[in-house]
């Protein structure tokens, strides 16, 4: 079943304790797109400047993602982020954010991509979101992700954005924000209460939690000692989940713990290494294997 994501596509710079890499490929969609493309059809709207070069829409397009929903600008240069990770590795710093293209997205679905029936709305302005979820007439399941500039900048839209929405996707230190709540339990069962029928709190390396009105879980993150570059672990965390779940065609509450479970090993293959250079030495079955192995670590 096709899913839709909308997003940025960006180079990135990062900045780790112990390497660096500079205006490598990056950005929420992409990583989304491509963790997703391991279980489904993937539908990628973003834009880029005429500095991308043709080899990243290949590399996509290489694992079956549609980009003919990616729109180049011109004249004018592609979204640019540069982070640093504290020793921690869990924990990072903006450096650098150049919107370019990315702060003008006005994204207009064609005929074929408003009738997708999974919808993504990666991290970007609510009021953008907004437009999209206008546009995406077709979409039996919306999840959106959000972070704490939105929570600040454009809050009325976000919580616009929660009415229309079915789950949310956020990392814990945004769940605080937007409750002004220290207890994540608590933030979760708020954030529902706003709207979203669904939410889950990403955890970086101490996992992911599941909150709806029926029921509230938490699930560990895979055991991986190798993190390289943790960039891009919670859209592809995202996208794992998502995959799974327009595979299946059905978001009921069991499918939806295996898509977590999914999304949590999809990620721990992305950071380690940078960019999408893990993911572009794996298949399917390496992700089934880590699932094996993940829900044998988990039965007691
Ligand atoms: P994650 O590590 O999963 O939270 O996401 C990292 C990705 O988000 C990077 O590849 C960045 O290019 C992208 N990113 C950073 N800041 C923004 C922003 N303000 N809007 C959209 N995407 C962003």
């Amino acid at each position: 079943m096709p899913l839709l994501v909308v997003g940025s596509v960006a180079f990135d710079s990062v900045e780790t304790p112990e390497h660096r890499r500079d205006s490598v490929l990056g950005g929420s969609a992409v990583y989304f797109s491509y963790a997703a493309g391991y279980f489904t059809p993937v539908r990628l709207v973003g834009v880029v400047g005429d500095d991308w070069p043709q080899e990243h829409t290949e590399l996509l397009n290489q694992r079956s993602i549609d980009t003919s929903g990616l729109q180049v600008t011109k004249g004018k240069k592609t979204f640019r982020w540069r982070g640093k990770y504290l020793p921690n590795m869990n924990d990072r710093e903006t450096l650098e954010v150049h919107l370019n293209v990315f702060g003008d997205f006005d994204p207009v679905l064609s005929e074929e991509h408003r009738r997708s029936k999974f919808l993504f709305l990666a991290n970007g302005s609510p009021r953008v979101q907004l437009k999209v979820l206008d546009q995406a007439i077709g979409a039996s399941l919306a999840v959106a992700d959000t972070m704490d500039l939105w929570i600040r900048e454009e809050h009325d839209e976000l919580m616009q954005l929660f009415q229309r929405i079915d789950g949310l996707v956020l990392n814990d230190a945004e769940a605080k924000l937007l409750t002004d709540d220290e207890n994540l339990v608590r933030a979760g069962h708020k954030i529902c209460k706003m709207g979203p029928k669904f939410v889950v709190i990403k955890k970086g390396e101490h996992g992911a939690m599941f909150f709806s009105d029926y029921e509230t879980y938490v699930l560990p993150a895979f055991p991986t000692e190798r993190v390289v570059d943790p960039t891009g672990a919670g859209d592809s965390f995202a996208g794992g989940m998502m995959g799974y779940l327009a595979e299946k065609k059905s978001f009921d509450p069991v499918t939806l713990k295996k898509a977590m479970a999914y999304g949590i090993v999809t990620a721990s293959y992305t950071v380690e290494d940078f960019s999408l250079d893990r993911l572009r030495t794996i298949e399917r079955k390496d992700l089934d294997l880590r699932l094996d192995q993940y829900e044998r670590m988990l039965s007691f």
